[in-house]
């Protein structure tokens, strides 16, 4: 059988503990014997970070936004436990930090749907994506305890130097007090990357923010996302069949319980923080999760939406069995080559992305799956299987379905 071409490398962002043990079965067993891989290489494992002072975190997103795709495993993102660990300089930056300042992008999670698997909200059928804008609000905040007495005030300094000033509250009593603020620039950034993919999956988009109460703040973002809509996306929202709608934050999360699923959220920040783990806990697992950064000018970058998986990396090391679920990251992978084939029109290497994600659930449907699935599926006749069993199964399934 003769491997799938490509023509333009994937940029390749390798990563830490069990995901970069899975990364490598997942490339070896169910990648190279089946597509010519062109891939261009970077290795965001912590070791490495530390070796080029993260110069190589950097390289990566500039490669990405170079070739347009990118997948990546997940990584670990230093904390004190961790300079010790691995002998760090410097407690490095989280690398999903790094790369979405410099491809500015949205985050887009949602879960994988397989049989046995079943959402604890019964009549969601279909995914639901969270898009959860990634700068500013209460995570750059400003904040202070008040004393009795005291009044708190808002003030802004133009830049011939008048002042703007706008009373917070005077305070009979002990208290305290927040300033935050948000960018034009970013909100717009945020919005057209949301109406970007929502044309890519031809899914609604809802937006939702709290404006009856925010009536400046969080009006702006309605405006924003009206104005830019209006402008530059209707008439293709039109054309693929979708629509935008702004709902409030509240009514918005009673039609999601309601719904069937099958749209795209968009959240401002903390909100999105809060649904992102509502909605895939609600999904049943977070190693299900997929995410992927989708920049203003359209360029991507995959990966799962967990982590390094370390206690399980602990026992690997230790020479015990895992049963890591490789779901997410195969998906990541999935979801690179089909893009890679969309932009160089390879209609094989989406196909193979089909192939490979239908085998995938129909090994867990067939009843084979990782400890984690094993303990929420509802399927009559299912068995556990070790990290690598459970890949291998998956190229039998791949083999099979070529054949
Ligand atoms: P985690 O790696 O997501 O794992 C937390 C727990 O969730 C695991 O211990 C495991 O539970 C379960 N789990 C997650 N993914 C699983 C999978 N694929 N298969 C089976 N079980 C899975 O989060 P963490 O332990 O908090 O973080 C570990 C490291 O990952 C940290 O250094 C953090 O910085 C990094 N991190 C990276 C990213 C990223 O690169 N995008 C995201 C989040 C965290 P059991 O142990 O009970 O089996
Ligand atoms: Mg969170």
């Amino acid at each position: 059988m003769s491997k799938i071409q490509m023509t333009t490398p994937l940029v390749e962002m390798d990563g830490d503990e069990m995901t970069r043990i899975l990364w490598q079965w997942i490339k070896d067993e169910l990648i190279l014997p089946f597509v010519d891989l062109k891939t261009e290489y970077y290795d965001l494992g912590l070791e490495y970070r530390e070796k080029t002072g993260d110069q190589v975190t950097k390289d990566s997103a500039y490669a990405a936004l170079k070739y347009g795709v990118a997948v990546k495993c997940a990584t670990i993102t230093p904390n004190a436990a961790r300079v010790k660990e691995y002998g760090l300089s410097q407690m490095w930056k989280s690398p999903n930090g790094t790369i979405r300042a410099i491809m500015d992008g949205t985050v887009f999670r949602a879960p994988i749907l397989v049989r046995g698997v079943e959402p604890y909200v019964k009549n969601w059928k279909k995914p639901i994506t969270i898009a959860r804008h990634a700068y500013g609000d209460v995570y750059r905040n400003t904040e202070m305890s008040v004393p009795a007495g005291s009044r708190a005030e808002l003030v802004v300094t133009a830049p011939d130097g008048t002042e703007k000033r706008a009373l917070i509250h005077d305070f009979a009593g002990d208290g305290i007090v927040q300033g935050m603020h948000n960018l034009d620039a970013s909100i717009e950034s945020f919005a057209r990357s949301c109406f970007r993919f929502a044309l890519e999956k031809k899914e609604d988009l809802w937006f939702s923010s709290k404006d009856t109460i925010s009536k400046i703040y969080d009006h702006h973002f309605k405006d924003i996302f009206q104005q830019i809509y209006d402008e530059e996306f209707a008439e293709a929202f039109k054309e693929a069949g979708i629509t935008y709608f702004y709902t409030l934050i509240d009514d918005a999360v009673a039609r999601v319980v309601k719904s069937d699923g099958g749209m795209i959220w968009a959240c401002k920040n903390y909100d999105g923080d809060v649904m992102s783990d509502m909605i895939a806990t609600a999904f049943g697992s977070l190693a299900m999760m997929t995410s992927v950064l989708v920049n203003p000018d359209g360029k991507f970058e995959y990966e799962a939406a967990h982590g390094t998986v370390q206690r399980h990396y602990y026992r690997y090391r230790d020479g015990e069995e895992t049963s890591t679920n490789s779901v997410a990251t195969i998906f990541a992978w999935s979801g690179a080559l089909r893009k890679r084939g969309e932009l160089d029109g390879l209609a094989d290497l989406c196909a193979f992305a089909d192939r490979l994600e239908a085998a995938t659930l129909a090994v867990i449907e067939s009843g084979v799956m990782t400890r984690d699935l094993y303990l929420i599926s509802t399927l009559p006749e299912k068995r556990t299987v070790n990290s690598l069993e459970f890949i291998r199964a998956i190229r039998r399934e791949l083999e099979r379905s070529a054949s």
